[in-house]
């Protein structure tokens, strides 16, 4: 009997009809090989080509580079196939066949865009070429850029050699190219003629045999693997994985590779090359935004070498452009263009970041992939789709990144000080929001320096994948050159970060390390570390520090809608932890839903009203009963006011009041003057309140007479407090305000510590209930803090109302860290990996999280009705607020600004919740 060995598919052919890929196939195929597939099976034109799948990448890394066994005969059936239907052979000397090579990792990563053009022309080749096209300008313009890319990407990057800042083959090169523009007195690359780019040519192999000392290889298939070899490489260059580092990309992905057949849009006045996004990535404005340039090809328009016209009228006019748009030089196209949109739209449901190259008056595809976005785009596209049914609004929560939503709500420069600031550029406005920082012009300096701690605005030239490292941690990028498609403008897009670029009033002096503008009639000279500030909505430069605001999200419309989008569709709650009413009022504003947190002591420390801490003071130094009855009544009376106004504005929602917890020696004065003042006030010696320091001295305060045990040793705080909160209460419901007020019991490790608290509680209640002839509408529960108290919810919910996690505590006590002290060996931790993540930070799901799903799952046997939510920092982190989603919690609570990011991350959670369950059932159902 015959064997038959399955072979390993290792290639995947593309094409107009007859893709053997699909969209869905991005692990395999890479995000730009997927949608070129994709493409194809939609019926857009598309060059033919194929893809060499990521498998092969990771088999290449695995086995010391060398290709897996099978791969080079698929790649040499795909070429055949190719030549086929072009109707041209690669190497052919009459009429050669030339390809592109380029990266497609899963998910876009420009850190690495690692594209060799013009692959197959050699010294033999571009005669045909010549002859075929009657054109030896084009032919030897598209040599030249072989040559300049292949020894950059494939002779230099790969080949793992890093040059001197500046002294790069591709600077060496571009250097003789602006030498011989310079003889010629041209300005434009378009201004070189047929002999300019052949001489050209030929002396860019000559610096390449000097400088790397190997010679550009003249033969098609050696370039073709060459290309190949290099792009796999580039997966594991310094760039690429300093990106993957801050993307968190997993380095065992690997890149695709793709190799097509070129087009031209070097080809004349009638070809051209472009990139656009389907809506403007700034903004989310639902237009094309993008930039094309006649007589070239694709690099040209992102390096930022000749300044690229808008794509379309409207553009052209709010950029001042004076160059013409491809609506009105190409109308047809652009028609196309406009048709490819919806297209693509509809297809993906996604804004889309497109290249094309028209040659000789055809358009062709070469590439589509979901668009990158700043936060307020992010939000107005994904509304505005769902608006136009192009997506349901499950798709719409999904679209926006926690992240993103975080920069809505980031600094931007204060209006008031831009008024007076000095100007000292303009660029296009290519990420909003704004920076301040000292000026810096290399990424390495920019990482060292912000690593110091130091704000930086990294100013370059412009940037490239080399230099993501320096950008990441700059608070703002400034270029001298480029457009809004250029690296600095994606990268800083998609981060959300302060941007930009083509900032042409200023002049770079790299070796100097300084910068210089014109102003007026003057030349301003800017050195390293001088301080500048970006607007980056604007795009103006100013000299200095200028003071930056937080926006007024409370009156941007397209983010308040977006986030009642979440109503529809979460199950958690959102509380807020607050205890001023500014606070509460601003979290109300953002949509929290009441207090999960108000924490008693907290009215102490008000610096508006010196005299609570005083009184509370006074309680704990007083040794005379009456005196002490009076403090305790004085502090009571401040409490209730703060309660009272806090409640007010509820009006209505829950507020949850968290007995006083700390030990009470936290509340002496430990400073000079504050021991003096105490002294006036209280007319009571140093020596005094030193000795009642040593009385409430403990060896371990944070395991001591705090939390509940502080309402067990003196019942009368506990008394005092509930008459103030329900008084409050109390008062207000007369005025027809209503109240619901909730008094949470802090740090129980027993059933009965918590019975003993609430007899108090609620006997106060029905003492106030009588006294103003009403009833409250108040529960009464508990902070879940300790592991015994988790471990015991089952007895302890019989007795409660509600339950709050106190993860800030939980998480002290089952580590065994103390939460005040521990960041250092935490982050040492992190560092050598015995960590994954500060468990202050992200709820420990492994441990921590094991009590708290304990604790709901026993809660809720014994007593069904029971509400249950946090109040720990962990509740404002989008992955805790996942956990807890899964685990069954009623709400989470965190501070104002995060209430946001904290109903985005509740919907989201709750989304993706949904979709495993019915996945699950799905599979069940099989
Ligand atoms: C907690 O312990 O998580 C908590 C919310 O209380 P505090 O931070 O006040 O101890
Ligand atoms: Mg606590």
């Amino acid at each position: 009997m015959k064997k038959i060995i399955a072979l390993n598919k290792w290639v995947y052919y593309f094409a107009e009809e007859g893709s053997e890929g699909r969209a869905s196939d991005k692990n395999l195929l890479g995000g730009k090989g997927a949608n070129l597939a994709e493409m194809g099976y939609l019926g857009l034109p598309i060059p033919p080509g194929f893809t060499i799948t990521t498998e092969v990448c990771t088999e290449y890394f695995k086995n010391d580079g060398a290709y897996p066994a099978g791969m080079m005969e698929q790649v040499k059936a795909n070429l055949q196939r190719l030549e086929q239907q072009i109707g041209k052979n690669f190497g052919d000397i009459n009429d050669p066949l030339l390809v592109s090579v380029r990266s497609g990792a899963r998910k876009s990563m420009p850190g690495m865009m690692d594209t060799v053009l013009n692959v197959g022309l050699t010294s033999k080749t571009i005669k045909g070429l010549i002859d075929k096209t009657g054109n030896p300008r084009f032919a030897w313009d598209c040599y030249r850029r072989l040559i300049m890319m292949y020894a950059d990407v494939v002779m230099e990057k790969a080949a793992g050699i890093e040059p001197e800042e500046g002294k790069s083959i591709r600077q060496l090169l571009e250097e003789k190219m602006d030498e011989v523009k310079h003889a010629k007195g041209v300005k434009n690359d378009t201004e070189l003629d047929a002999d300019d780019w052949e001489k050209l040519a030929s002396d860019f192999k000559e610096i390449i045999l000097k400088t790397l000392n190997k010679p550009f290889p003249d033969d098609p298939m050696e370039q073709l693997y060459g290309a190949i070899g290099a792009v796999f490489q580039s997966w594991n260059g310094k760039r690429a994985v300093s990106y993957r580092k801050i993307e968190g990309i997993p380095h065992d992905w690997g890149t695709a590779v793709n190799v097509q057949a070129m087009v031209f849009g070097n080809m004349g006045t009638n070809s051209a090359t472009g990139v656009a996004f389907t809506r403007n990535p700034g903004d989310g404005e639902n237009r094309y935004l993008g930039e094309w340039l006649p007589d070239a090809q694709g690099e040209d328009v992102v390096a930022g070498i000749r300044t690229p016209n808008p794509i379309s009228e409207y553009m052209r006019s709010k950029s001042g452009s004076q160059l013409p748009s491809l609506e009105a030089a190409m109308p047809k196209i652009y028609r196309d263009l406009r048709k490819i949109k919806t297209v693509l739209e509809e297809h993906f449901g996604n804004m889309q970041d497109i290249e094309f190259t028209i040659q000789d008056g055809k358009l062709y595809m070469l590439q589509t992939r979901d668009g990158k976005r700043n936060g307020p785009a992010a939000i107005k596209i994904a509304i505005d789709m769902f608006s136009e049914n192009l997506i349901p609004i499950s798709e719409a929560l999904m679209r926006v990144t926690t992240d993103q939503l975080d920069e809505l709500l980031h600094d931007m420069v204060d209006p008031e000080a831009e008024k007076t600031a000095t100007i000292i550029g303009k660029g296009l406005a290519a990420g909003p929001g704004g920076a301040t920082g000292i000026i810096v012009f290399t990424a390495d300096e920019a990482e060292a320096m912000a690593k110091a701690g130091h704000k930086v605005i990294l100013v370059r030239e412009e940037t490239s994948p080399e230099d993501v490292h320096g950008m990441k941690p700059a608070q703002g990028i400034l270029t001298a050159r480029g457009g809004m498609t250029s690296h600095a403008a994606l990268v800083a897009r998609g981060w959300g970060k302060c941007c930009i670029v083509g900032c042409g009033d200023i002049q770079i002096n790299l070796d100097t390390r300084q910068m210089t503008v014109k102003s007026g009639d003057k030349t301003l000279t800017f050195k390293q570390g001088d301080w500048i500030t970006l607007n980056g909505t604007k795009g103006i430069v100013y000299a200095d520090q200028l003071n930056m605001i937080k926006p007024n999200l409370e009156e941007n419309d397209t983010f308040r809608f977006f986030l009642s989008l979440t109503n529809t569709i979460r199950r958690l709650g959102i509380r807020t932890n607050a205890d001023t009413p500014a606070d509460v009022r601003r979290a109300i504003g953002f949509g929290a839903e009441g207090i999960g947190l108000f924490r008693v002591e907290h009215t102490v420390y008000n610096e508006l009203k010196p005299m609570v801490l005083l009184a509370m003071q006074k309680l704990i130094l007083s040794d005379d009963p009456e005196e002490k009855e009076a403090a305790l009544k004085e502090f009571g009376k401040y409490l209730k006011e703060d309660v009272s106004d806090t409640l007010r504005v509820l009006n209505g929602l829950p507020l949850t009041i968290r007995l006083m917890d700390p030990p009470l020696h936290e509340f002496l004065p430990i400073s000079e003057k504050n021991v003096q003042m105490l002294e006036k006030a209280m007319d009571i010696s140093r020596k005094q309140i030193d000795k009642k320091r040593a009385e409430l001295h403990e060896q371990n305060p944070m395991m001591g007479n705090r939390g509940v045990r502080l309402g067990i040793m003196q019942p009368e705080i506990t008394k005092m407090q509930c008459l103030s909160i329900f008084e409050a209460a109390a008062e207000l419901q007369l005025k027809g305000i209503k109240t619901r007020p909730e008094v949470m019991v802090p740090l129980i490790v027993d059933a009965n510590e918590f019975i003993h608290q609430a007899k108090i509680i609620r006997e106060v209640a029905a003492e106030v209930e009588a006294r103003y002839g009403l009833k409250l509408d108040y529960l009464v529960g508990t902070m879940i803090e300790t592991p015994r108290a988790a471990i015991t919810a089952g007895v302890i919910a019989k007795y409660v109302d509600f339950m709050s996690f106190g993860t800030n505590d939980l998480t002290q006590m089952t580590y065994g860290f103390s939460r005040d002290d521990v960041a250092p060996i935490v982050l040492k931790y992190i560092q050598d990996g015995i960590l994954k993540f500060d468990p202050f930070q992200s709820i420990d799901e492994d441990g921590v999280g094991v009590l708290i799903k304990w604790t709901v799952d026993q809660a809720r046997a014994t007593n069904p009705n029971i509400k249950i939510g946090i109040c720990g920092e962990q509740g404002g982190d989008p992955q805790s607020i996942a956990f807890l989603n899964s685990v069954g919690l009623d709400y989470v609570s965190m501070s104002p600004f995060r209430v946001p990011i904290a109903r985005l991350a509740a919907a989201q959670s709750e989304i993706a919740r949904q979709e495993a369950v019915a996945a699950e059932l799905e599979a069940a159902g099989n």
